[in-house]
């Protein structure tokens, strides 16, 4: 630990620029998964919590205090706010790491500057983007011009806690909403804490309030809140379409959903550099521990080349140090919690049954930390129809599938309900665009693992996404409606 000091946890739902406890007086532990230790008790917020949270946020849309100020205006306190995150990044990393068992470095590094970023670039971005004017005769002038949907609720997961926040929280409020934002029941201290330096760079109460608890309430609640305008969602495909029964058993509220994946890796038989492909496809598959929702977790590789990548693979790992979060030195941390870590352990216990060969890893480890590591896991021998092919394992396990024409290969990479992102390797450039255009993908990367930057939109195609994407100009159009003014000209 190279900590001095840990910390204060806040514990409280942020209501209308307020701390306030649960309704209900009830609370529930945030453990850190590297030792098995309870950190803190939080405020289990449910229905009457998001109700009285809906209710500070119509209040601030309806008033004005944000949704009716310049763009250029909301982009001055958002440039703010990135500036206070910034100022105290180290504690933001803390927590995420902490709590969500990342690596430091990763959260110092990408988690903490990433969310920085986006904020800085939504708040840059919304004072130049133009409304549109249909192309009537003279008779009419017909205005296409964006609104902001009203009160948005967002549900966010545990992987990137504070980064999976800011890609719903940045572009909602710099169109104008007001939000009501429900952390992962698992991750909640950085989203409390966002919320307090929002209120601090002078972001107006009520316009972003967090409300931390369990799914099935807290979450459930906002997903059928008859107030709430729309809900934006990242997690698991199985809780992404309880939200769209929510929506339809409610006010028809509208709904994104990014989801989860079963990313491949395609590397075809003529591979650029093998240092390049085995560093980008291990960065793919144990990047935060596996637990990405775009992993490169299966690995479809031409058989010429099969044998070699996976043995330098096998090799790679030892850069891959296992331990402490903590330690800077630490590339892949805990699992988020003991359910998580037997689910994965099951999943790799069904591998081997089903007939696939454990090339390294494979087993729990480090267990005395009384934390919830897994040995990062190469199978080869891996077919399509066996289980830790088809589902989310959401852990630090590659599957290798083997095939012998480019044709195979694209069919071996789509056969799969997920389409989030894939990648492709090759030196052949026609062969990178044929591939890159075969497969059916929101993200594909050439010759990197890549989930894009910023500027590009994110989200899956299949059973990965529905009604929208995150990141880029594109995310903006999940948080403004569209409304036409005709005007008739008398000529
Ligand atoms: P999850 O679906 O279990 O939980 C996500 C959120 O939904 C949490 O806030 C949780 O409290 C809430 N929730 C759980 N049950 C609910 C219910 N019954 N009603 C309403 N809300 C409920 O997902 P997770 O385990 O936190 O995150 C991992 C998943 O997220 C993976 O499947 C991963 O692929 C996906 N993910 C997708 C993206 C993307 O951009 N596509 C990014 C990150 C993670």
């Amino acid at each position: 630990m190279t900590l001095t000091a840990l910390p204060t946890f806040r514990t409280q739902a942020f209501i209308d620029g307020r701390f306030v406890d649960a309704a209900a007086g009830e609370t529930f532990a945030t453990e850190n998964p590297a030792t098995g230790e309870v950190i803190a008790r939080v405020q289990a917020g449910g229905a009457e919590d998001i109700d009285r949270a809906v209710a500070a946020a119509r209040r601030s849309f309806e008033d004005g205090r944000w949704s009716r100020l310049a763009p250029a205006a909301r982009k001055q306190v958002l440039l703010g706010f990135a500036d206070v995150i910034e100022a105290n990044a180290e504690e933001l990393a803390t927590l995420d790491s902490l709590e969500g068992g990342k690596p430091i470095t990763d959260t110092r590094e990408v988690d903490v500057p990433e969310t920085v970023k986006t904020l800085r670039w939504y708040a840059e971005a919304i004072d130049k983007v133009f409304d549109a004017v249909a192309p009537t005769g003279p008779e009419a002038l017909g205005l296409i011009v964006r609104e902001p949907i009203g009160v948005v609720g967002a549900v966010v997961p545990w992987n990137f806690p504070l980064l999976m926040a800011m890609w719903k929280i940045a572009p909602a409020l710099a169109s104008g909403n007001s939000m009501v934002v429900k952390p992962s029941r698992l991750t909640s201290l950085s989203a409390i804490r966002l919320a307090e330096l929002a209120a601090e760079a002078g972001v107006p109460d009520g316009v972003l309030n967090v409300v931390p608890g369990p799914g099935g309430a807290a979450g459930a609640a906002l997903g059928r809140h008859m107030d709430v305008d729309k809900v934006t969602f990242t997690g698991s495909t199985e809780v992404g379409r309880l939200f769209l029964q929510y929506a339809s058993e409610s006010n028809l509220k509208e709904v994104t959903l990014e989801l989860g994946g079963k990313s491949p890796a395609v590397v075809l038989a003529s591979p650029p550099d093998m240092d390049l492909v085995v560093e980008q496809v291990l960065f793919g598959a144990l990047m935060n521990m596996g637990e990405n929702c775009s992993q490169g977790s299966r690995l479809i590789v031409h058989r010429s080349v099969q044998d070699e990548l996976v043995s330098r693979l096998a090799d790679g790992l030892a850069a891959w140090p296992v331990g402490d979060p903590m330690e800077p030195s630490t590339r892949i941390g805990p699992m988020i919690e003991k359910p998580h870590l037997e689910k994965v352990m099951g999943y790799i216990d069904r591998g081997r049954s089903e007939g696939a060969r454990v090339v390294s890893g494979g087993s729990r480890i480090l267990e005395d930390s009384g934390g919830y590591f897994v040995a990062p896991t190469i199978f080869d021998g891996v077919t399509n129809d066996m289980t830790i092919a088809r589902e989310e394992i959401f852990g630090p396990v590659l599957s290798t599938i083997p095939f012998e024409t480019e044709e195979e290969g694209i069919r071996l990479a789509n056969e799969t309900a997920y389409g989030l992102a894939a990648s492709v390797f090759t030196t052949d450039l026609d062969a990178a665009f044929r591939v890159a255009r075969a497969l059916r993908a929101g993200t594909v990367g050439v010759n990197a693992y890549s989930e894009g930057d910023i500027t590009t939109p994110f989200g899956g195609f299949k059973q990965s996404g529905f009604g929208g994407r995150d990141k880029g100009l594109e995310a903006l159009e999940q948080y403004t409606e569209k409304k036409t003014i005709w005007v008739t000209l008398r000529t």
